[in-house]
């Protein structure tokens, strides 16, 4: 390779924006301190509003490149009851010929390939090409480690991992608790599940892993994961987190509308209430939230959005309005108490489908955030210093509730499982109330937890910080183009 010419970074980016907002965030920090030419294809689902905006306010010629490949269409392939994972995987599989025809087409040949936890099949288009290759986990190292030790829990357990009553060790890490478990663990049969383990085995095709938390935060897993589970993983484990958004790309009136509102509100005394780029959650528990919060007259802005399916992350292809209270919104208000909107209207902000959430969490009035604990938000949260009840819906997300809850401190757990059970407003009223405290005085130690964490979060990234440190060693590889065998232990 031309040393004199900057290196030509490609990032893949499955479809959904849990999945594209960290792809993106990770080639800015790239850039930030790189000098590389950056390409990002995204494979879109064309069905999210929200998406192309991002897409296109995040397009920056200047300093990279977006490609955009439609998603095949794979619903001839599926029973439309397929998990969302199992879509995302096959939408993966499908769409390898056109990411084979853009990478070989791109006019400056990439020297280096990162793909996303669903996109572990494009790694072989690379190990053609002969550039080094990378996966980026936009999750944790508690999640990372389960995820590649499946493989082996696989050959290990017989029956349902539901039924079990033990927890499952990993070696190294926090066991993990049946009632924790992942998304595709959940039911052996379900093809998620076997999509899952193909994932996982391919993880050692890559040339090393990076993931989106750091060193002070987890330093057990990370240390497993390069030690007693380097068998399984095959591959070094680099920590470069958190890397969230600092702003938001997607601004517009509703921004203004939102910022007014929490401009009015004292400070540390607004709750946010949202469930992510996917999660919905039924009418009874819409009905119950409302009740909830009105019960516990802490002023709050919700995003609420309808339930469109069966399944808890049903809205992940398509969610992305982006309205205060539009007519979109009627259907919703049939199911709130009766005078709901009007009672709440000087304490609370309803906010259809999708908030501006980093400019959201980074407002003073903000003092609490309930949250379906998706790792981009919990990071968000987290950089923020705002403390959460954790509300897990789907993914990996009960995993994440619990290190939240019980190894961080920073949050508090529902006493039933939202992505099970309807949670009763006495419940709500109560969570949210000790989060912010009674007329908006709390000594929660909480949020001394997560201010401990934000500090911690910014010394990562800065110069001799881990996290930075462990960027700038992946960045060496792809500077050099070289496809040299990292060296595995990564100290
Ligand atoms: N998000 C947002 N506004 C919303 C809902 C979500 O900006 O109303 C963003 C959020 O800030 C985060 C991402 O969407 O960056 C969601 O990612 P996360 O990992 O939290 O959850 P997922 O949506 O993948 O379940």
């Amino acid at each position: 390779m031309d040393l004199h010419k900057p290196a030509h970074l490609v990032l893949l980016s499955s479809p959904g924006l849990g999945h594209l907002i960290p792809m993106i965030e990770l080639g800015k920090r790239f850039l930030i301190h790189h000098k590389f030419k950056l390409t990002i294809l995204a494979i879109t689902s064309q069905t999210s509003h929200t998406e192309s905006q991002i897409l296109r306010s995040a397009t920056n010629p200047s300093l990279y490149t977006i490609i955009q490949i439609p998603s095949p269409n794979i619903s001839s392939l599926l029973p439309p009851s397929a998990a969302v994972a199992t879509r995302i995987y096959l939408t993966m599989r499908h769409s390898l010929p056109s990411i084979k025809s853009t990478l070989t087409n791109l006019p400056i040949p990439p020297s280096s390939l990162i793909v996303d936890i669903f996109g572990t099949e494009a790694l072989t288009l690379a190990q053609q090409l002969n550039i080094p290759k990378f996966v980026y986990v936009a999750s944790h190292a508690w999640f990372l480690s389960l995820w590649v030790y499946s493989p082996v829990l696989d050959k290990q357990i017989q029956g349902q991992y539901t039924d079990q009553k033990e927890p499952f060790k990993i070696p190294g890490c926090k066991p993990v608790r049946p009632e924790d478990l992942v998304d595709p663990m959940l039911d052996r049969n379900d093809l998620q599940h076997k999509e899952y383990l193909v994932s996982a085995n391919n993880l050692s095709k890559s040339d090393a892993v990076l993931v989106n938390t750091w060193d002070d935060l987890q330093h057990r897993d990370l240390k497993a994961l390069n030690g007693e589970l380097s068998g399984v993983m095959k591959v070094p484990v680099f920590a470069v987190g958190p890397l969230v958004r600092q702003t938001e790309s997607e601004t517009g009136q509703d921004t203004e509308l939102i910022i007014q509102w929490l401009n009015k509100q004292p400070k540390e005394s607004v709750i946010y209430v949202s469930f992510g780029s996917g999660g919905t959650v039924s009418y009874e528990q819409i009905k119950e939230i409302a009740f909830g919060l009105e019960l516990s007259k802490q002023r709050f802005v919700w995003v609420v959005r309808a339930p469109t399916a069966e399944s808890a992350d049903a809205a992940f292809f398509t969610t992305g309005s982006n309205n205060v209270l539009d007519d979109e919104f009627d259907e919703i208000r049939k199911h709130f108490p009766e005078g709901f909107v009007e009672r709440i209207k000087n304490v609370g902000l309803l906010v259809n489908e999708w908030a501006p959430q980093v400019t959201v969490l980074k407002h003073p009035s903000i003092g609490g955030f309930v949250s379906h604990c998706g790792w981009g938000s919990v990071l968000e949260s987290l950089t923020n210093g705002v403390p959460m009840v954790a509300w897990p819906l789907y993914a990996e997300q009960k995993m994440n509730a619990t290190l939240l809850a019980e190894e961080l401190g920073v949050a508090v757990k529902t006493t039933v499982s939202p992505a099970k059970y309807v949670v009763g407003r006495e419940e709500i009223a109560r969570l949210v109330t000790n989060l912010v405290g009674q007329n908006g005085k709390s000594n929660n130690p909480m949020r001394d937890k997560v201010r401990e964490i934000k500090v911690s979060a910014d010394k990562s990234l800065c110069q001799g910080g881990s996290s930075y440190t462990a960027m700038s060693k992946v960045a060496k590889v792809i500077e050099r183009g070289e496809l040299i065998a990292i060296k595995k232990n990564v100290e």
